[in-house]
């Protein structure tokens, strides 16, 4: 009688580490799943899904027994927590255990698009130095200035990792802290003042469009923007015209509108330098992560209260 529907991709570890707890059945494996949800929907009291996949309404009424949905990774914008509350349903994510692997890529991005990397090592592969001469020079990576979109648990840790360059540091976000760094109440004014922005917020509704053509052209010719928070947040046409037209600098991006679609204009520009969502994809990460998901299921299955309930969730236990 299987207890845990898994939506998301797992690892190895994981995978053993469940088989210890839990009588696990894969979605994507099943050939009819509405018909098996019909069926066993009832016997499931858990549900192991990731930052990409959520659970619908019909899918929860079909699982009158769910004790806990546990998301494999910090963001949980796919999942719509009106429609788990309402189901008296708490939601876990794994917070802190990937802040330093997700602030490494951002600066990793930052530092590509300063310094032109990509066409730099392309033009060391292929043989285009022996027959072009030198590129132009590109920018240093010293002394810039630095607007954070989203100064969180993942946002500090970047800020953290910019010492060694000293980066001047301004922030923007609903609420000022207690922090050393600048704050911002208005973005626009913020990407003004800054040279590189670099967004690390969540995604959902209240980010949506949040860095639009408005803010690209407070950012300027000489400004870069880096996205490891959710492609939602940034206008991706807006930003194609602004990189194409070079009303901004360059861009380095983690993170898209239309996962794993990335639109071929954006693809072409010589200005973009491109990851497809790895912000956290490291063995070591992962397994932190993966452990800290199945950890939340067998707290709850073994009557503890969940380690890492999202915030809307924390009334429900
Ligand atoms: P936190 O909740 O710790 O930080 C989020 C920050 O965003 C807060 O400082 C918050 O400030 C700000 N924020 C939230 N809503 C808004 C808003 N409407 N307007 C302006 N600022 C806002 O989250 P984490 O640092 O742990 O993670 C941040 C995000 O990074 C995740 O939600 C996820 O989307 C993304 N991520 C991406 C990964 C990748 O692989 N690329 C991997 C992991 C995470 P305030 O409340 O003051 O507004």
């Amino acid at each position: 009688m299987a207890d845990l529907l898994i939506l998301c991709r797992t690892t190895p570890e994981m995978d053993k580490h469940l088989a210890q707890h839990f009588d696990a059945v894969r979605l994507e494996e099943m050939s009819a799943p509405q018909e098996w949800l019909q069926a066993h929907g009832t016997d499931v009291r858990y549900i192991l899904t990731d930052g990409h996949r959520g659970v619908s309404e019909a899918v929860l009424e079909m699982l009158p027994n769910l004790k806990l949905i546990s998301s494999y990774g910090v963001g949980y914008d796919a999942i719509d927590t009106r429609v788990t509350n309402a189901a008296r349903v708490p939601v876990t994510h794994t917070p802190d255990v990937l802040n330093e692997e997700v602030a490494t890529t951002a600066l990793m991005l930052c530092l590509a698009i300063w310094r032109d990397m990509e066409n730099a090592m392309h033009h060391a592969r292929s043989g285009d130095w022996a027959v072009k001469g030198a590129r132009p020079l590109p920018h240093t990576a010293d002394n810039r200035r630095v607007g954070i979109l989203g100064l969180g648990r993942i946002g500090k840790a970047f800020a953290r990792k910019l010492a060694p360059f000293h980066a001047e540091i301004s922030y923007h976000g609903r609420t000022r802290q207690d922090v050393a760094y600048s704050y911002f109440d208005n973005l626009v004014t913020m990407a003004r003042a800054c040279d590189t922005l670099v967004c690390i917020a969540p995604g959902g509704e209240a980010t949506k469009h949040l860095i639009n053509a408005k803010v690209l052209e407070a950012l300027g010719p000489q400004g870069y923007l880096v996205n490891v928070g959710r492609g939602s947040i940034v206008d991706e046409h807006a930003l194609i015209a602004a990189l194409r037209d070079r009303r901004i600098a360059a861009a380095g991006l983690d993170v898209f509108e239309d996962e794993p679609n990335i639109p071929a204009e954006m693809r072409a520009l010589p200005n973009v330098v491109m990851t497809p969502h790895i912000g956290s994809a490291t063995v070591e990460t992962r397994f932190a992560m993966g452990k800290l998901a199945v950890d939340n299921l067998i707290a709850v299955k073994e009557g503890r209260d969940p380690l890492t309930p999202i915030p809307e969730s924390r009334g429900l236990f």
